[in-house]
């Protein structure tokens, strides 16, 4: 059988030797497997590139595309599946965050019948408001996704060949792979982890990076800010509604309707600018995201590919 580890890689020359040297030994334990490390080379502006390039000189395991500018992580990742071949693919961070010593796991659940096996942390290492935003998005995107969303997984996975194959016809452009990934179905089984410390350098998606991408995830995958929306819009045209029956029908009775009410009215209008804008925001993130749909520009642009044709094992 064989086995393709797509690893996309942006500035990680502190990690590369490391990894390839934990792979190399991790998957020494596979049996009857052929694997090969596809990186995938998201522009580094380090020698990243170079350093696979040289370590394929000597095993032709380590095969590399590279993309013409740096696209980011999600589309790295297409990349990388697009270009794998294997009978199972396994995805993971070039960080050292994801182990590769859980490989043979992943490898055994997928042989016994598991068709997605999913890497689940049991801990995670951030800290402060990285891992505050990591939970509450958790939590969020649980309870607002239309998709049922496995807890507490990431990219880290094996997908057998034909969850690849249904992954590469999605062509959507806001990529949010934990959510394709159950969008797509097929049995799903998981394999505890501890989620490491990135083992050198500084984290290349930055807060920004990551709020787009939760956001990216709830929008492709609910209506339902939307829909509250369109419910708290009902609600309170409903009580505006009351309100002018009560004061109108108080006035035509001959009733003195209050003279004073300012600060009840600049709350008032305040508030109802602001949930406004919030709307049309909300309206806005959808928009955008049909406007890069319709444009079907490719997810990414491939630069060169290297040994991608090689599977042999250096002689030993
Ligand atoms: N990465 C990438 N392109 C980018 C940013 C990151 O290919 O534009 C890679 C990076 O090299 C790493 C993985 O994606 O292998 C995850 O990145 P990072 O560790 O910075 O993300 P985090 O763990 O904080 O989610
Ligand atoms: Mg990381």
């Amino acid at each position: 059988m064989k086995l393709d580890i797509v690893i996309p890689i942006y500035n990680e020359r502190a990690n590369l030797l490391e990894l390839m040297r934990r792979l190399t030994e991790s998957c020494s334990q596979l049996q009857d497997v052929s694997w090969r490390v596809l990186f995938v080379d998201d522009a580094s502006s380090d020698d990243s590139a170079r350093i696979i390039l040289e370590q394929q000189t000597s095993d032709a395991r380590f095969v590399l595309v590279r993309l013409s500018r740096n696209f980011g992580h999600q589309a790295a990742i297409s990349a990388g599946l697009a270009h794998s071949e294997g009978d199972a693919v396994v995805i993971m961070d070039g960080d050292l965050q994801d182990p590769p010593e859980l490989i043979p796991r992943l490898v055994e659940e997928w042989q016994a019948g598991g068709e997605i096996v999913l890497g689940q942390r049991r801990s995670r290492p951030e800290r402060g408001v990285r891992r505050l935003g990591f939970e509450l998005f958790h939590r969020m995107f649980g309870a607002i996704s239309d998709t049922p969303f496995t807890a507490n997984t990431g990219v880290l996975g094996l997908l057998d060949r034909r969850a690849v194959s249904e992954l590469n016809r999605l062509s959507e452009r806001n990529r949010f792979l934990p959510g394709l990934r159950s969008w797509i179905g097929f049995e799903q089984r998981t394999v505890p982890y501890d989620r490491e410390e990135r083992a050198a350098g500084e984290p290349k998606q930055t807060l920004r990076r990551l709020s787009r991408y939760a956001f990216d995830g709830v929008f492709s995958f609910s209506y339902k800010p939307l829909r509250f929306m369109t419910y708290s819009g009902t609600l309170i045209s409903a009580i505006g509604f009351l309100m002018a029956t009560w004061f109108i029908g108080k006035r035509l009775l001959g009733f003195e309707v209050a003279q004073t009410g300012f600060t009840t009215l600049v709350t008032l209008v305040l508030f109802l600018g602001g949930v406004q804008l919030i709307a049309i925001g909300l309206l806005g993130e959808y928009l955008g995201r049909v406007y890069d749909e319709v444009k079907a520009r490719p997810l990414y642009i491939v630069k060169s590919a290297h040994g991608l044709t090689q599977r042999t094992p250096p002689p030993s």
